[in-house]
């Protein structure tokens, strides 16, 4: 069996799977765990605060639990907590491998942040690009699977969260997931396009509700624009990893994601923006420029753990529904 190597965040899983390796989503894995609650009980039996971020709870409590070998750990671009996760993760006796993205999407620092990934895990940046382009076709279907959403109305609201959202890893086996990918678009195309009423954005970090898709399309609303499982995706024809690495807009500061977002609003025709961010989270603050660039309105919905959208949550999402109409 190949070493699975968890991680917390979209990093380059070419170069973890060139070296062998299978990449895990540890949080896709807390997710679609069955007793969420029990996972951030362990992690806050372990000594986590109660005020800390349910995802850093559940991805320490799975990396616990034995579902992976080692953990890639992204110290610049992503989650302010991960250092400290680390350190806990390696007190722990996990074998913890760092991953820093630059702090601007410049190709030299970007090329030299991916080579000395590649070199942690054994392996070259040249055997990296070839599982690369063999995943261009796969990358390219995805686009497909979120074009179908935004222009035709095929794929709902969940469909298209999830399938984007597990890019970050092709749930560890990209052949098997392109498989499964291709007969949903078999499936998906001859569909009857759907009207909804209002057309939503979901931006952020995912959201850790149960039910926020059903109960947008249940009010009349569909999601046509996921911002951060998009980008998951890497929905861009590029020459190599760097490139690659350099479109991707979430490690970087907001001025990539507001461009990115602001061509696509307007593509997408989006009404209205749910900007999801986590309780305790440091991106809340962000909120603040998205709220007065975005040309669209834009709505923080805020999330603690894993379940129902609370009473103040659907009273608020509602209220806002009934304002874009
Ligand atoms: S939601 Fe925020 S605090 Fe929680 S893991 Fe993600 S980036 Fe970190």
């Amino acid at each position: 069996m190949s070493k699975r190597i968890g991680i917390t965040t979209t990093v380059p899983h070419e170069i973890i799977v060139a070296a062998g390796c299978t990449p895990v989503d540890l949080n896709n894995l807390f997710l679609a765990e069955f007793d969420r609650a029990r996972l951030l009980d362990l992690a806050e039996a372990e000594g986590f605060p109660p005020g800390v971020c349910a995802w850093i709870k559940g991805i320490y409590a799975a990396v616990r639990t034995g579902a992976v070998d080692a953990v890639v750990t992204v110290l610049s671009g992503d989650c302010s907590n991960t250092r400290a996760l680390a350190e806990v993760l390696r007190h722990r006796g996990v074998e913890t491998i760092p991953f820093t993205f630059p702090s601007a999407p410049e190709a030299p620092a970007v090329a030299a942040a991916l080579a000395d990934f590649a070199e942690r895990l054994g392996v070259t940046l040249a055997a990296a690009e070839e599982v690369r382009r063999g995943w261009a076709p796969l990358r390219a279907r995805l686009v497909e699977l979120d074009r179908l959403a935004w222009d035709e109305g095929r794929i709902t609201s969940r469909e298209l969260h999830t399938w984007l959202v597990s890019a970050s890893d092709f749930e560890g086996d990209a052949d098997a997931f392109g498989r499964r990918l291709d007969e949903f678009l078999r499936e998906a195309r001859e569909r009857p396009p759907a009207k909804f009423r209002l057309r939503a954005a979901l931006l952020g970090v995912p959201p850790i509700f149960d039910d926020l898709f059903e109960t947008l399309e249940q009010r009349g609303a569909r999601v046509v624009f996921t911002e951060t499982p998009r980008q998951f995706a890497m929905p861009y024809r590029c020459a190599d990893l760097v490139e690659q690495f350099c479109r991707y807009t979430y490690p970087y500061d907001l001025r990539h994601r507001l461009a990115d977002l602001r061509a696509e609003f307007p593509r997408r025709r989006v009404h209205g923006a749910i900007n999801y961010v986590q309780s305790f989270c440091h991106r809340q603050i962000e909120d603040i420029v998205l709220r007065e660039t975005l040309p669209a309105p834009v709505l923080a919905l805020e999330g603690d753990r894993p379940g129902p959208l609370g009473g103040q949550a659907l009273t608020r999402l509602e209220a806002f529904l009934e304002m874009l109409r």
